[in-house]
Formats: C-alpha cells, structure tokens, sequence
C-alpha cells in the first residue's frame, strides 16, 4: 500500500441501482463531470489553505446546486409532493457538530447544519424550528419549488403508483439512493465530514433518516471522518459511522478494515444496503458499498482526480 495516494477530498452521490449499461453514456458524463466540478471546487478552498470544514461544506454546496443528486435542488419528493431536506456537518479537530432535519427553504441545507453548529448552542434542529432558525441565521432563502425537479416527480408518481398496486415491496428503496456527502484532510491533517439529502422518495410522518443523525450517516473525529449513503433505517440502528472511527480507535483497523465490515458485513446482515466514503488522517480512503453502484470520487494531493460509479473501480 505504500505508492497509496494520499488523498485529500472524497465525495459521494449516492449509492444504488447503478447498472452498467443501464445508464446512458450520456448521462454517466454528466455525473462524472459533476463530481469532477464538486472535486476541485473543495481542492481550491484546501489550496487557498481552508480547512478540511471549509472544504466539505464548499463540496457539498456544489453537489446540493446539481439537479443530478438527491440533495438541494434535485431532492426526492415526499409521500405529500414535498421536498425536505436533512444535512449535517462534523469537524473533526473539535468534534462540534451540526444538523439539520426536514428543512424546506433553505438553498444549502449543508451550511445550515454548519451554522447550527457555530451559531447555536445545539447540535440538531429540525423542521419549522429549523426553517426559523435559518432566517433568523441569514441563510439564503429559496421557494420551496427551487428544489423540485421533473424526475424526481415522476419517481415519487411511480412509487405512489406501486404502493396503490401493494407493490410497493418489489420498488426497492434503493433505486433512488443520490444522497450526496464529503470528508476532507486539510494541511493540518485535521479532517471533517458533511452530508446532505432529500432523504427517501415517497417518505412520510416526518421521515428521518441517517444523514443529519451524527453517528449514523455522518461522523468525523481526529483519526476518521465518514459519510455515508443508504438506506437509512439501517445506517441509524447499526450507527455505521461512528462504528467505523471507534472500530480504528478502539480496535486499531485499518479504515479500509472498518468500512468494509460495517458496510459489507454488519449492514447487510440487518437487511441494508448502501455505501461510505471514510479518510483517516494520513489521507487513506476507503469507499465500499453492497449496491450495484455508488457514484464517487476522489482528489489526491497532487490535484488528481478519479471518479467511479459502478463496483470494479470504474
Ligand atoms: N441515506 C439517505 C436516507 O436514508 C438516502 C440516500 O442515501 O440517498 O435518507
């Protein structure tokens, strides 16, 4: 493993079903491009010495811009046809946190979660509390239409639809996983992990699932920071991310050990499915998922960036 590059920034855009061949070449550019973009927008705030903080929430901005990923503009919709939005953010050097849960104005749930953290004494908020809060923070504010988009519509119409027919069980929640989800290693080798989602299509009764839950979908102390992607339900009863940094903490593994077992193993054997990125704080990163895909990228000290969707690396 010595010629491992060291790695600065891994970003995710969803684990799920992924299929080559499936996926018109045309829109696989599309998302390769856009993890590029997201990439280098956080290489520029780590060379213009900005912190492994900084740099995920500047990621995890551009992907909550994107139609393409299922967070900001581009969530899926609620049973109700509503967009609501759950993010957090951890720094790693402090072990602060922020999240947010089922916000519906605001442009960057991400950076919400990161004010939460830095100008409240709390760590969580959720819904109209939330929304309040964000004003109140002075956080940009956007009609509720900003988020909506034409397809994830017609998803939630085809999940309404499945579930009319009782089918509901055969339409895979995991079709639709493209939450979206950074961790950085600033020049300090201090790291951070942020995530942000529209949560699951067709969720009600105020659904939350594991991205703003700290521990869960989002996790990062001094050793290891992660961000995950999945199905919630199971990423939250099997704590996954903070599993995977108290398994490097307590039991000396690997972070490629860690996330393996959790995801491959542990979240499996429940019934889940979904995938993580995680970096240690040597710039080790590990990325493994049990879906068929998993967009996800990287970009290494040296400003070179790899991108992959689907298992082989590819
Ligand atoms: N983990 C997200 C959730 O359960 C879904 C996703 O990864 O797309 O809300």
């Amino acid at each position: 493993d010595g010629d491992e590059p060291m790695i600065s920034i891994a970003i995710h855009g969803g684990a799920g079903v992924i299929e080559r061949g499936k996926l018109p070449a045309q829109a696989e550019q599309a998302y390769r491009a856009s993890l590029d973009v997201a990439l280098r927008a956080g290489a520029t705030v780590l060379a213009a010495n900005g912190s492994a903080l900084d740099a995920v929430e500047a990621v995890v901005r551009v992907l909550e811009d994107n139609p393409l990923f299922n967070a900001g503009r581009g969530a899926v919709f609620t049973a109700d046809g509503r967009n609501e939005l759950d993010a957090a953010i951890m720094d790693g050097a402090t072990e602060k946190a922020g999240a947010v849960a089922g916000v519906t104005r605001t442009r960057h749930p991400v950076s919400l979660a990161r004010a939460v953290m830095e100008k409240s004494p709390h760590v969580m908020l959720a819904r109209d509390g939330a929304d309040r809060f964000s004003l109140e923070a002075g956080l940009e504010q956007v009609d509720p239409s900003w988020f909506r988009t034409e397809e994830r519509w017609q998803q939630l119409q085809k999940a309404l639809a499945a579930e009319q027919a009782q089918a509901s069980a055969t339409l895979p929640a995991t079709a639709y996983f493209g939450t979206v989800g950074a961790v950085a290693r600033d020049a300090k080798g201090q790291l951070a992990a942020a995530t942000s989602t529209g949560g699951m299509t067709n969720k009600r009764w105020g659904r939350i699932g594991d991205a703003p839950v700290i521990g869960a979908g989002t996790y990062a102390s001094a050793q290891c920071a992660v961000s995950a992607t999945g199905w919630g339900e199971f990423y939250i009863r099997a704590a996954v991310a903070h599993d995977i940094c108290a398994r490097m903490a307590y039991r000396g593994d690997s972070v490629r050990a860690a996330a393996e077992e959790v995801v491959l193993t542990v979240v499996p054997a429940l019934g889940g499915d979904g995938g993580v990125i995680a970096l240690d704080a040597s710039g080790r990163v590990a990325m493994p998922f049990n879906t068929e895909g998993m967009y996800r990228g990287t970009i290494d000290a040296d400003g070179k960036v790899r991108t992959a969707i689907y298992r082989d690396g590819d």
